[in-house]
């Protein structure tokens, strides 16, 4: 067998010997694949590059019951792998007993490079700290998930992001994570969870003063650092929205951005728990009525109808070939 450059065009259905081949130099037979994805399955990996027109069945390997039997819709990259026994998230057309899992595509050197569980927190500049966000990059499939003020339904709204191998970015109210520290460091724990500040009082900032927004934004950091270790740094969003060029320079100068959002209305009075159903459709509707709903923010809260809904908005987020994910994962790789 001679090797060849990995040639994502040249799929159709394959067998694991071509397979294993087309995986590149350092892949070469069928037990390096299963090893290979062995390792892969043991890392919890959590890449969040999806595409769902290519597809890894996974039959059996090793001790981790791995894939074998593989069939690609086309060659696209990066793989949906399946795997069994992972959380019971409700995907329609994957088997019983198995879920998603993404990997990566694999260099045609080898292995792919390592990415970290949890991407880097942006590094920006005070000029795009100035410059508030609706609406993210939009060059890959990846939504951010968002969800505010943390009043009901913290570990439901947590247990189903961690069930659904999502991740999200929570903006607590300063308070409200002092009146939970517990739940603050489960979630954090949980790694699927960074952080933003959403003022310690959920206080209106738009006509206050430099030293009352600061003081605001600086108590919630400073609990948040206290209770885990973490930060909210460069993540803020207005309580309500509610912005001025004074409040934004004033968290600027804290080294926050302003994040507003571009899909958003679980708040009002109409959704209830009894129909998620309906709160799923008018999110969907509304990313659906994107030019291009990739890079959309989502912007939910912590409510009972929201908890209610959330397994719905994640599951019709990936029917529309996109992953709900951090702001950190949504702008890693030095984006602004
Ligand atoms: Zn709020």
């Amino acid at each position: 067998m001679t090797e060849r450059k990995f040639n994502r065009r040249q799929f159709g259905r394959i067998g694991v010997g071509a397979t294993a081949m087309a995986f590149g130099i350092g892949v070469r037979t069928d037990s390096d694949l299963r090893n290979y994805l062995g390792t892969l399955f043991n890392e919890d990996v959590d890449h969040r590059f999806i595409n769902k027109q290519a597809l890894l069945c996974a039959n059996e390997c090793g001790d981790a019951k791995i894939p074998f039997s593989l069939a690609f819709d086309t060659g696209q990259l990066p793989y949906k792998l399946l795997v069994p026994g992972l959380s019971k998230a409700n995907y329609p057309d994957v088997p019983d007993g198995w879920d998603w899992k993404f990997i990566p595509m694999l260099a045609a050197d080898g292995l792919p490079p390592p990415e970290p569980k949890k991407p880097e927190r942006p590094k920006w500049s005070r000029e795009v700290l100035l410059n508030p966000v609706f609406k993210g990059p939009s060059d890959r499939p990846l939504v951010a998930l968002t969800v505010d003020d943390g009043y009901f339904n913290r570990d439901e709204i947590l247990q189903t992001i961690v069930d659904m191998n999502a991740s999200a970015t929570f903006l607590i109210i300063g308070s409200v994570m002092d009146s939970d520290p517990n739940f603050i460091i489960k979630a954090n724990n949980s790694g699927r969870i960074t952080w933003g500040n959403h003022t310690y009082t959920h206080m209106d900032l738009s006509a206050k003063s430099v030293d009352q927004i600061q003081s605001e934004l600086g108590r919630t950091e400073e609990a948040l650092k206290r209770i885990c270790g973490a930060t909210t740094i460069p993540v803020m969003r207005p309580p309500g929205g509610s912005r001025s060029n004074t409040s934004i320079a004033a968290a600027a100068d804290l080294g926050l951005r302003t994040f507003m959002w571009n899909v958003s209305g679980d708040a009002g009075t109409q959704w209830t728990s009894n129909n998620p159903q309906a709160l799923v459709n008018y999110y969907m509707g509304l990313l659906d009525a994107q030019t291009n709903p990739w890079g959309s923010i989502v912007l939910l809260h912590f409510r009972t109808s929201t908890s209610a809904a959330l397994p719905g908005i994640i599951k019709g987020i990936r029917a529309r070939g996109m992953e709900p994910v951090s702001f950190d994962k949504l702008y890693e790789g030095g984006r602004v």
